[in-house]
């Protein structure tokens, strides 16, 4: 069943190929648009056994990184100018240079001193203590959560949508990284094959997007209880181009009804607050070791000026620009989508997000002792 039947099935309007949030240039779209569609084929003649060979060279299971043969500086530095004149060789496919463009990152990504899980450094790695927290609230949801990932965000140790992959297991999650060949076959075969019983959902705010507890309840009136969800995994640019890189028509799209507004939503996440004039501190406490207040924050009892705008847990370890509030990371949001989808499960939703953010803390403090710096949510890091 195509996309168009699921939106109507689900009495979504169609939205708009030309999005108003444009600061994009002509030259970023035409690159961006290329990723998706590496599925069209490979570069075919000489160029295309180059190309090929050079790709097999990089070519890794991005999803059981833990069978990755480690490489040293040499593995890049034999493979630099043969891909970098790929990249610039006209004849060849723009969906092989961003494939090979992927891997290349993902590789450099992953050869560095870090979990090949985690991303942390081995000696924070928090793989262990993942997997206890996973085991001890048996953490689980009817729906399937895909995690489309830009390249640049694979291997940093602040990366959230690897962490909610680590979560939910292979049987309710998947990674997709950006501009890699198999990655993007696999998610244009799932958008192409969402059916009414099965609807695919992308978790994007675009001025068009349903509220998901509305997409929710047309789920429920006609018996549907499970979906795709597919969360973009980057920055606000990278998710912005990514999302305009989705076929036509694209898949219906949700957002998070403004927090605080949602059923529990406003119990999940706060915003700092700062003293009039206490410019300093704002601009720094997305670093701060303010151990009592990350602490308060985490506990949801730390003082909130606006319920509507949360800030992320995430915020200690990653710069966000502009205000931090109302920024959440890819973990958070589709922990409250994932409640919001579940009203009926309500209890092992709650469970499943409260877990979720009970794994980013401590991914977090690792990350921050990782830094030099003191953790700021748990003693017992
Ligand atoms: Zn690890």
């Amino acid at each position: 069943m195509t996309v168009s039947l699921l939106r109507s099935s689900l009495a979504i309007p169609a939205c708009s190929a030309a999005s108003s949030s444009a600061a994009v240039t002509q030259k970023t779209i035409t690159s961006s648009t290329s990723a998706l569609k590496a599925a069209a084929g490979p570069t075919t003649g000489a160029a295309g056994a180059g190309a090929g060979a050079l790709r097999a060279s990089l070519a890794f299971d991005i999803h059981n990184r833990q069978d990755v043969q480690p490489v040293d500086a040499t593995f890049f530095e034999e493979r630099r100018d043969a891909v970098h004149a790929t990249l610039k060789d006209a004849s060849v496919a723009p969906e092989d240079k961003q494939d090979i463009s992927a891997l290349w990152w993902a590789r450099k990504a992953l050869s560095a001193n870090r979990c090949p899980s985690c991303w942390l450094n081995p000696r924070y790695c928090v793989c262990n203590i993942v997997r206890d927290m996973c085991q001890e609230t048996n953490v689980t949801t009817p729906h399937k959560v895909h995690v489309w990932m830009h390249h640049k965000e694979f291997g940093s140790a602040s990366n959230t949508g690897n962490m909610l992959c680590h979560v939910l297991g292979s049987e309710k999650s998947r990674l997709h990284l950006l501009g890699h060949r198999e990655s993007s076959l696999e998610l244009l075969n799932l958008l192409h094959s969402a059916s009414a019983s099965r609807p695919t959902l992308v978790l994007y705010p675009a001025p068009d997007a349903e509220p998901i507890s509305r997409v929710a309840e047309t789920m429920r009136e006609n018996g549907v209880s499970a979906c795709d969800l597919v969360v973009l995994d980057g920055t606000w640019g990278h998710a912005r181009r990514m999302y305009r890189e989705l076929p036509e028509p694209r898949p219906p799209h949700v957002h998070l009804v403004a927090f605080g507004t949602d059923g529990d939503a406003d119990a999940v996440v706060r915003k700092p607050v700062f003293a009039r004039g206490d410019a300093r501190r704002k601009a720094s406490y997305w670093k701060s070791t303010d151990k009592a207040y990350w602490q308060a924050l985490a506990a949801g009892d730390a003082p909130t000026d606006d319920e509507t705008a949360p800030s992320s847990l995430l915020a200690p370890v990653r710069m966000y620009r502009g205000p931090g509030s109302g920024r959440l990371c890819t973990l958070e949001a589709c922990g409250i989508a994932l409640r919001a989808l579940d009203p009926d499960g309500r209890d092992g939703a709650m469970a499943l997000d409260e877990t979720l953010r009970a794994v980013l803390r401590r991914k977090v403090d690792r990350l921050l002792l990782q830094n030099g710096t003191e953790a700021v949510y748990c003693d017992d890091v």
